[in-house]
């Protein structure tokens, strides 16, 4: 649909705009195809607990290596490879490509640790998705209870009973299930008690907004981030961080009770191999031990 109404529009647009549509069209063959071609890898980024800065999960990232536009940001390809239809077939390389990656870490003797894969809400409508996770786990051997699945906001608000018994049904096989960018989307209160979820990820611009450019805690914003805390506490669910870039930003999200944080002040996302070196040690750099 959305490609029928990019094509009928096409002359009305701008010489700018030419430009524009036709780098899209030229990523459009291209995605079309990346699958086959080899072009996507995963990257790996920790999250630790906030007390001792052990790492408590990892989340996979996708990237894609287009041969002649260089790295292409899931920013941008995510979305088209949505209104092209191609986001489940993505999705599920990449579920599989994580459970492999988690369940090697496994074998390598290292101590186990639960992965994280981003879902995206279209193609938690078009696929069944406890069918594809359970292949997942089948062919990677990767215990259930070690995958997590980060959905957004906009998953929630689609027909709520249909959402509803495809979450139980993911936690009944053992897999957890945490809402991702928490905060930024529209989700009903009442909707969200009734979901069957495990944690509620703060999103990265609250994060950001806690403190001023003076390093000084900002009211507004430390009482947005504390509210999101307490309410996933109130809803017995574990309320990590994102986006965490600073000391302080982690220590004040400790004081309040986040459960984990994940951010460039820990690690960078990397590659599975150079994980592996952040496993077993205290990840924040001020961290506190007591
Ligand atoms: P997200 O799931 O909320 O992931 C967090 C994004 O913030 C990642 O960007 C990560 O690299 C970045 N980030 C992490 N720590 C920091 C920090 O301290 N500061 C700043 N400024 N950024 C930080 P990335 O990898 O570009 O991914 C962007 C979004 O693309 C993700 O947001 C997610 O919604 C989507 N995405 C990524 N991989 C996948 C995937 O495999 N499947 C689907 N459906 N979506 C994906
Ligand atoms: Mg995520
Ligand atoms: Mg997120
Ligand atoms: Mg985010």
């Amino acid at each position: 649909r959305a490609k029928d109404l990019g094509r009928n529009s096409y002359q009305l647009y701008t010489a700018a705009m030419n430009a524009r549509s036709f780098e899209r069209l030229t990523m459009e063959s291209s995605l079309r195809h990346a699958l086959t071609r080899e072009e996507f890898r995963l990257v790996y980024q920790v999250k630790v607990d906030s007390e001792d800065g052990r790492m408590s999960g990892v989340e996979a990232l996708v990237r894609w290596h287009h041969p002649e536009m260089g790295l292409v940001s899931p920013v941008d390809f995510i979305p088209l490879a949505e209104a092209m239809g191609v986001i489940s077939d993505i999705g599920e390389w990449v579920l599989r490509t994580a459970c492999r990656q988690c369940k090697h870490w496994m074998d390598l003797g290292l101590p186990p640790v639960r992965i994280a894969v981003n879902v995206s809400a279209q193609q938690f409508v078009e696929t069944d998705v406890p069918e594809v996770v359970a292949r997942a786990l089948r062919e990677t051997g990767l215990p259930p209870q070690y995958l997590e699945l980060e959905l957004t906001e906009t998953v929630l608000m689609q027909r709520v009973d249909e959402v509803v018994a495809v979450l139980k049904s993911l936690r009944a096989m053992g897999v957890r299930i945490s809402i991702d960018d928490f905060g930024t989307g529209y989700s009903s209160l009442s909707y969200l008690k009734r979901m069957p979820i495990d944690a509620l990820k703060v999103d990265r611009s609250f994060v950001n907004d806690i403190f001023d450019g003076q390093s000084k805690v900002t009211e507004d914003g430390a009482e947005i981030v504390s509210t999101i805390i307490n309410l996933a506490h109130n809803l017995k669910l574990k309320a990590i961080a994102e986006g965490v870039e600073t000391p302080e930003q982690a220590e004040f999200l400790r004081s309040k009770g986040c459960d984990e944080v994940q951010g460039y002040l820990i690690s960078r996302p990397v590659s599975g191999e150079d994980l592996i070196s952040l496993f077993d040690r205290n990840l924040l750099p001020q961290g506190k031990v007591d």
